[in-house]
C-alpha cells in the first residue's frame, strides 16, 4: 500500500506555487521519504533553505523551518547545529544559491565537515528570477543572460564538495526518485557534511529556452543520460561523451565533524560541554 506522507506537509500552504511539471516537488518528497525511511523524528528535524524556487520547499514542509537569505542557508544551519547538536539539520538550496551567492559558505561548510545534509536542487538556471545563467548552466545552453549559449564552464558541484572536504557526496535525479531517496538517506547516516545533488527539471526557465520539450521529455533526458557510478567507472573515456553523466555515491570518508571538534576545544579551554 502506498504510504501517506501528508503529515510532513503544511496542508494550509498547499497547493504549492511551483510551475506545472516542475521537478522541485519530487526532490522535496524524496527528502521526506528519506526522513521516514531513516525513522528520523519530525520534531527533531530542522529544514533550512536559502532563496530561489528550490528554497520555497521549506515553507511547505511541516518541520521547524527557516527560509533564510540568499546563499546563507549553510551558515544559518551551522549555527543551529552548534547550538543543538542533537537536531537533524537539512539544508535545501539551488544551484545559484549554493554555488554562486553562497559559494563561499558552501566550500567552508564542506571544509569544516559540519554535520548537515545539504540537498541541492539543480535545475541548471536561476528559475525564480527569470532564467539567468547560474554557475551550473551547462556550456552552450541558453539563458536570458546567455542568449547565444553560455560560455562559462559550469561547476561540477559534487567534485567541488569532495575537493572542499565534504565527507559524503552523491548525485541523483528526479527521474530516479527511489535512488534519490537512498542517496539522501545515506547522507543522514553520515556524521559530517553530506552533499546530495538532485537534478530536477525546470520546464519553464530552462527547458523552454533550450527547447527540451515537455517535463516528461526532460525526465526522459535524465533517464537516457544518467549512468550509475559503477557502470560509469567501467566506461572507456571515449564513451563518456555527449550529455552523459554519472549518478550514485561518489565519495564517502570519515573525519571529525565540527560539533565534535567544537566540544573538544571547549573542553580544552576548561568549559563544560
Ligand atoms: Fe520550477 Fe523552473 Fe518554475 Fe522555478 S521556474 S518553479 S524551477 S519550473
Ligand atoms: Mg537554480
Amino acid at each position: 500500500m502506498e504510504r501517506s506522507y501528508e503529515k510532513y506537509f503544511r496542508q494550509n500552504r498547499l497547493p504549492h506555487l511551483w510551475c506545472p511539471g516542475c521537478g522541485n516537488g519530487i526532490a522535496m518528497k524524496a527528502i521526506v521519504e528519506a526522513i521516514e525511511k531513516k525513522g528520523l523524528s519530525q520534531d527533531n528535524t530542522v529544514i533550512v533553505s536559502g532563496i530561489g524556487c528550490s528554497s520555497r520547499a521549506s515553507g511547505y514542509m511541516d518541520f521547524d523551518t527557516l527560509h533564510t537569505a540568499h546563499g546563507r542557508a549553510i551558515p544559518f544551519a551551522t549555527g543551529i547545529k552548534l547550538a543543538n547538536p542533537e537536531l537533524n539539520v537539512v539544508v535545501i538550496t539551488g544551484d545559484g544559491d549554493c554555488t554562486a551567492i553562497g559559494g563561499n559558505h558552501f566550500i567552508h561548510g564542506c571544509r569544516r565537515n559540519v554535520d548537515l545534509t545539504v540537498v541541492l536542487f539543480n535545475n541548471n538556471i536561476y528559475g525564480m528570477t527569470g532564467g539567468q545563467a547560474s554557475p551550473m548552466t551547462p556550456l552552450g545552453k541558453k539563458a536570458t543572460t546567455a542568449p547565444y549559449g553560455s560560455i562559462d564552464r559550469p561547476f561540477d558541484a559534487c567534485g567541488l564538495a569532495e575537493a572542499a572536504g565534504a565527507t559524503y557526496v552523491a548525485r541523483s535525479t528526479a527521474y530516479h526518485e527511489k535512488h534519490l531517496v537512498d542517496m539522501i538517506a545515506g547522507g543522514f547516516d553520515n556524521k559530517g557534511f553530506s552533499f546530495i545533488e538532485a537534478m530536477v527539471q525546470c520546464p519553464t526557465a530552462y527547458g523552454r529556452k533550450n527547447k527540451m520539450g515537455s517535463p516528461a521529455n526532460m525526465l526522459k533526458w535524465m533517464r537516457d543520460n544518467a549512468v550509475m557510478k559503477a557502470a560509469w567507472d567501467k566506461l572507456p573515456d571515449d564513451k563518456k561523451t555527449g550529455e552523459k553523466f554519472p549518478i550514485g555515491l561518489f565519495y564517502q570518508t570519515t573525519a571529525t565533524d565540527y560539533d565534535t571538534a567544537y566540544d573538544e576545544v571547549i573542553e580544552r579551554a576548561g568549559g563544560a560541554k
